[in-house]
């Protein structure tokens, strides 16, 4: 202190870092912890008292002596409170109690000297009555030592939770820490001219700074944990304690953007602050060790070593607040949760977050529990995602999918009129693996479209051989799916695949199943009626085993609909399931569509679809779907 004007730099520069802060992320500052708010308060009080004090001692004026020793009084207590302040803050961050006697009693003691003791013993300073002289006693000494000593419990803490801290706050540290030391040989050197002030502010912005721009571990909306938080205190638990009897739960509010669309987005905040207060709660309950975060928009995720809290918190807690009118909404909310219990060995927390996770996606949506343990039943599942995720990537390169391909009779005259290629992969190990076991798999990873458009131009390098050795060819379709329909670019890719092969458009039908009908249809019918206008021909597939909205059947630019084979069980027996095909079928006849009959097997199946003078029948009762290379040769059973 004293005889320098830092103030002008160093307590603008804090008060305009917390304010650019608070302008930028409201929310953010919100949720500053009380010793945050305190310390910069601190910091700002620090700035001020070092400016007032120097004005009174300029000044001269004997008749302000109190005035002026209050105020140095005041500045001292401020001095130890700040440091005080700074390690519980960081105590807190930490998520750590600092023991109270190793800080209080110095603090305790200084603030006495601050106070009493400079009274006889002119400790920190001495304020002449009659001249104002002020000269600095030996005791400030005593607050550099103050400062070295709340550093070394600093760095103790930080050296026990490096793991959570990072090493960007580590540095962070490292660097205040060389700034405190070059602090105080500058004190000591130049008593004159302190530089303190300054380096208080720096400290604190730089503080501000890293906590709200560089490395954010906290959520801005529910002050929890975010993601980074979440993972780096889980490992720090991991480290510290045996993690037997632990579960990884996640916990994850359903359709979200659903309610947010319709409630409105401060609604939705409403819903998240309440989950998070409610996980928060359940965590504090939990007498044990447990670690909780906001790890998604709509996620949350909890570490914790008790199964029952689990239960409780998915059971009884979550549910009362949702239901509860504080939440004024006219609209359902629930959440899903997914466990995975810990097992000997587990250290990486973000594939136990996929455990939980894939729990979770097991049970949402599931009307009776909303809880789901990640058991065997999921394990074999996931693992069997895992295996063909795997196995995936290299099985295009490997040539390791074939094309299968079924005829599409018409019913009348038992001819070929075309067929449908179906893929089988058949792995290294020589294993035939069938499409419902791995489309749904490459359809939520997005390769799907890379397999669509290799089965696509397999078609089209055979439709192209048989051209040219003479063998008469019928149209083939190809199975697109929902994605491959999303994806940019989709129709030029087909239209360069099958130019590559010189082949006429007409000569490839694009298969989409109905369910890929019901969301989004815009831009859907925006790709297919491109394709349309290019030539293909569009088949609806699997008409009836969705819930497609029959209005929207009007507007969609389709050539032919295949009726699903679900339709056709059991027909004979049933005279309702006659009477809904029969319906079917003379809607899509009127609405001058073709249609195919997929699944018939038997005769009596036969008989009844060409009474209904269906065009074309797909199904075991002609053949079954026979590699490629076959398919010329083999002459249609029946
Ligand atoms: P889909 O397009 O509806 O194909 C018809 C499915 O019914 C085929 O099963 C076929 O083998 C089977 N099937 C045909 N006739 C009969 C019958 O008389 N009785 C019975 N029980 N089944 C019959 P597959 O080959 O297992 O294919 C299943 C689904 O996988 C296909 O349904 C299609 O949605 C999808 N898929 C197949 N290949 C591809 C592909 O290359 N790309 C995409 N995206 N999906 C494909
Ligand atoms: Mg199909
Ligand atoms: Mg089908």
């Amino acid at each position: 202190m004293v005889y320098s004007n830092q103030f002008d730099v160093a307590g603008i520069m804090v008060i305009l870092t917390s304010l650019i802060c608070a302008w930028l992320r409201p929310k953010f500052m919100k949720n500053f912890s009380v010793y945050l708010k305190l310390l910069i308060m601190l910091a700002i009080a620090y700035n001020t008292l070092d400016f007032a004090t120097i004005l009174f001692i300029k000044l001269k004026n004997p008749g302000t002596w109190f005035v002026t020793y209050f105020l140095l009084v005041l500045y001292f207590i401020v001095v130890f409170m700040f440091p005080y302040r700074a390690t519980l803050y960081f105590y807190e961050i930490c998520g750590e109690k600092c023991n109270p006697l190793i800080l209080r009693i110095p603090l305790y003691a200084m603030l006495v000297l601050a106070t009493v003791g400079n009274m006889f013993f002119d400790f920190f300073f001495k304020l002449d009555k009659e001249t104002m002289e002020y000269s600095q006693g030996i005791g400030t000494y005593g607050v550099l030592l103050f400062y070295l000593y709340c550093a070394i419990i600093v760095g103790d803490c930080a050296l026990k939770h490096k793991r959570f801290l990072g090493i960007m706050r580590l540095r962070m540290l490292v660097v205040l820490f060389f700034v405190t030391i070059f602090n105080v040989v500058y004190q000591v050197l130049f008593p004159e001219a302190s530089i303190t002030g300054l380096v208080l502010a720096l400290s604190v912005a730089l503080l501000i700074v890293v906590f709200c721009f560089i490395d954010v571990t906290i959520d801005d909306l529910t002050g929890l944990n975010n993601r980074i938080g979440f993972i780096r205190a889980c490992d720090e638990l991991m480290h510290k304690q045996d993690m037997t009897g632990y579960s990884m739960i996640k916990i994850q509010i359903y359709h979200m953007q659903e309610l947010n669309e319709r409630t409105g987005m401060d609604n939705g905040d409403k819903v998240l602050l309440l989950l998070a207060d409610n996980v928060k709660k359940a965590v504090e309950q939990n007498k044990h060790k447990a670690v909780c975060g906001r790890i998604g928009g709509d996620t949350f995720a909890v570490l914790t070593d008790e199964e029952l809290s689990i239960n409780t918190m998915a059971e009884s807690n979550i549910p009362d607040f949702i239901q509860n009118p504080l939440t004024g909404l006219d609209y359902a909310v629930s959440f899903y949760a997914g466990a995975y219990r810990l097992e000997e060995g587990d250290n990486d927390i973000d594939s136990m977050l996929d455990h939980a996770g894939y729990a979770l996606k097991w049970v949402s949506g599931n009307f009776k529990t909303n809880v789901a343990f990640y058991d065997n039943d999921i394990r074999k599942e996931d693992e069997h995602r895992k295996a063909v995720e795997q196995k995936v990537r290299n099985a295009i390169a490997e040539r390791e999918f074939k094309v299968y391909l079924q005829p599409v009779c018409n019913t009348m005259t038992r001819e070929r009129v075309s067929a449908e290629a179906l893929v089988r992969w058949i792995d290294s190990k020589n294993q035939m693996i069938n499409p419902s076991d791995f489309i749904p798999i490459l359809e939520k990873n997005g390769f799907v479209t890379e397999l669509d458009l290799y089965v696509l131009e397999d078609v089209c390098r055979m439709l192209r051989d048989w051209n040219e050795v003479g063998i008469d060819i019928v149209p083939v379709s190809v199975n697109f799916s929902r994605v491959d329909v999303e994806h940019p670019g989709i129709v030029e890719d087909i239209i360069a695949i099958v130019d590559k092969y010189e082949l006429d458009h007409n000569l490839i039908k694009i298969e989409l199943t109905e369910s890929a009908f019901s969301e989004n249809i815009g831009n859907i019918i925006n790709t297919l009626k491109r394709l349309r206008e290019a030539g293909f021909v569009i088949m609806m597939d699997d008409f009836g085993s969705g819930y497609s909205n029959l209005n929207m059947f009007k507007d969609m630019p389709i050539d032919v609909v295949k009726i699903d084979m679900y339709f056709l069980r059991n027909i004979e027996n049933s005279e309702r399931g006659m009477i809904v095909l029969e319906s079917v079928v003379q809607m899509a006849k009127r609405l001058g569509l073709e249609i195919v009959v997929e699944g018939v097997e038997t005769q009596e199946q036969y008989d009844y679809i060409r009474k209904l003078r269906c065009e074309m029948i797909q199904g075991y009762y002609f053949a079954k779907p026979m590699p490629s290379e076959i398919f010329p040769d083999q002459v249609t059973a029946g």
